[in-house]
Protein backbone atom coordinates (compact mmCIF):
# COMPACT_ATOMS: atom_id res chain seq x y z
CA UNK A 1 0.00 0.00 0.00
CA UNK A 2 1.28 3.47 -1.32
CA UNK A 3 -1.08 5.81 -0.15
CA UNK A 4 -0.80 5.84 3.42
CA UNK A 5 -1.47 9.21 5.20
CA UNK A 6 2.27 9.38 5.85
CA UNK A 7 2.57 9.37 1.86
CA UNK A 8 -0.49 12.44 1.97
CA UNK A 9 1.16 14.15 4.95
CA UNK A 10 4.98 13.96 2.30
CA UNK A 11 2.76 15.05 -0.92
CA UNK A 12 1.85 18.34 1.18
CA UNK A 13 -2.05 16.82 1.41
CA UNK A 14 -2.06 16.56 5.12
CA UNK A 15 -1.30 19.71 7.15
CA UNK A 16 0.85 18.26 10.11
CA UNK A 17 2.89 20.33 12.97
CA UNK A 18 6.08 19.96 11.27
CA UNK A 19 9.22 20.10 13.68
CA UNK A 20 11.69 19.38 10.72
CA UNK A 21 11.95 18.62 7.10
CA UNK A 22 15.40 18.42 4.72
CA UNK A 23 16.15 16.22 1.73
CA UNK A 24 15.90 13.04 3.24
CA UNK A 25 13.00 13.25 5.97
CA UNK A 26 10.49 14.65 7.53
CA UNK A 27 9.66 15.28 11.66
CA UNK A 28 6.48 16.10 12.66
CA UNK A 29 4.54 15.78 15.82
CA UNK A 30 2.44 12.56 16.75
CA UNK A 31 -1.01 13.47 16.32
CA UNK A 32 -1.89 11.25 20.00
CA UNK A 33 1.20 11.98 21.55
CA UNK A 34 2.32 9.34 23.86
CA UNK A 35 4.91 11.14 26.14
CA UNK A 36 5.57 15.02 26.58
CA UNK A 37 7.69 14.81 23.44
CA UNK A 38 6.28 12.48 21.10
CA UNK A 39 7.76 13.05 17.35
CA UNK A 40 7.84 10.71 14.11
CA UNK A 41 10.72 11.33 11.48
CA UNK A 42 9.73 9.14 7.93
CA UNK A 43 12.33 9.58 5.39
CA UNK A 44 11.33 10.77 1.94
CA UNK A 45 12.08 7.58 0.27
CA UNK A 46 9.56 5.34 0.93
CA UNK A 47 9.80 2.22 2.52
CA UNK A 48 6.66 0.45 3.82
CA UNK A 49 8.40 -1.23 6.82
CA UNK A 50 11.60 -1.25 8.77
CA UNK A 51 12.14 -5.36 7.49
CA UNK A 52 12.50 -3.50 3.91
CA UNK A 53 15.70 -1.20 4.68
CA UNK A 54 17.51 -4.76 4.32
CA UNK A 55 17.74 -4.64 1.11
CA UNK A 56 18.80 -0.64 1.10
CA UNK A 57 21.96 1.33 0.64
CA UNK A 58 23.75 1.41 3.78
CA UNK A 59 24.08 5.08 3.00
CA UNK A 60 20.50 5.86 3.25
CA UNK A 61 19.80 3.70 6.27
CA UNK A 62 22.58 6.03 7.45
CA UNK A 63 21.12 9.37 6.69
CA UNK A 64 17.92 8.39 8.00
CA UNK A 65 19.18 7.50 11.87
CA UNK A 66 21.53 9.82 11.79
CA UNK A 67 18.33 12.39 10.98
CA UNK A 68 16.51 10.52 13.71
CA UNK A 69 19.39 11.49 16.13
CA UNK A 70 20.16 14.79 15.32
CA UNK A 71 16.40 15.80 15.29
CA UNK A 72 16.19 14.19 19.33
CA UNK A 73 19.43 16.93 20.21
CA UNK A 74 16.98 19.54 18.18
CA UNK A 75 14.56 18.88 20.73
CA UNK A 76 16.72 19.39 23.62
CA UNK A 77 16.44 15.62 24.74
CA UNK A 78 20.13 14.75 24.68
CA UNK A 79 20.74 15.09 28.31
CA UNK A 80 18.18 13.46 29.97
CA UNK A 81 17.68 10.72 26.71
CA UNK A 82 14.74 9.70 24.92
CA UNK A 83 13.50 6.71 23.49
CA UNK A 84 13.46 5.57 19.24
CA UNK A 85 10.35 3.36 18.34
CA UNK A 86 10.24 1.77 15.06
CA UNK A 87 6.87 -0.35 15.13
CA UNK A 88 7.48 -3.55 12.28
CA UNK A 89 4.35 -5.12 11.37
CA UNK A 90 0.75 -6.61 12.63
CA UNK A 91 3.27 -8.11 15.81
CA UNK A 92 4.78 -5.11 16.04
CA UNK A 93 1.53 -2.60 16.84
CA UNK A 94 2.43 -1.24 13.14
CA UNK A 95 -0.78 0.85 12.32
CA UNK A 96 0.68 3.12 8.94
CA UNK A 97 2.52 1.10 6.34
CA UNK A 98 5.40 3.58 6.00
CA UNK A 99 8.44 3.50 8.22
CA UNK A 100 8.83 5.76 10.83
CA UNK A 101 10.52 6.32 13.97
CA UNK A 102 8.76 7.51 17.17
CA UNK A 103 10.95 9.67 19.02
CA UNK A 104 9.61 9.75 22.61
CA UNK A 105 10.92 11.59 25.82
CA UNK A 106 10.89 14.55 28.08
CA UNK A 107 9.51 12.08 31.39
CA UNK A 108 10.57 8.94 32.40
CA UNK A 109 9.69 6.04 30.09
CA UNK A 110 8.64 2.54 31.43
CA UNK A 111 10.14 -0.72 30.17
CA UNK A 112 9.00 -3.17 29.02
CA UNK A 113 6.32 -1.87 26.66
CA UNK A 114 3.34 -3.86 26.46
P1 LIG B 1 2.55 3.09 14.45
O1 LIG B 1 1.58 2.44 15.37
O2 LIG B 1 3.99 2.84 14.82
O3 LIG B 1 2.25 2.80 13.00
O4 LIG B 1 2.38 4.65 14.68
C1 LIG B 1 1.56 5.47 13.93
C2 LIG B 1 1.50 6.80 14.63
O5 LIG B 1 1.04 7.78 13.73
C3 LIG B 1 0.58 6.85 15.85
O6 LIG B 1 1.33 7.21 17.00
C4 LIG B 1 -0.46 7.92 15.47
O7 LIG B 1 -0.85 8.69 16.58
C5 LIG B 1 0.31 8.72 14.45
N1 LIG B 1 -0.50 9.46 13.48
C6 LIG B 1 -1.50 8.98 12.70
N2 LIG B 1 -1.99 9.94 11.91
C7 LIG B 1 -1.28 11.07 12.18
C8 LIG B 1 -1.31 12.42 11.68
N3 LIG B 1 -2.19 12.80 10.73
N4 LIG B 1 -0.43 13.31 12.20
C9 LIG B 1 0.44 12.94 13.15
N5 LIG B 1 0.53 11.69 13.64
C10 LIG B 1 -0.33 10.77 13.18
Amino acid sequence: MSNTIFDKILAGDIPVDSVFEDEDVLAFNDVNPKAPVHVLVIPKKRASRFSELSGRPIEEIGRFFAAVSRIAALLDLDENGYRVVINNGPDGGQEVEYLHAHILGGRRLTWPPG
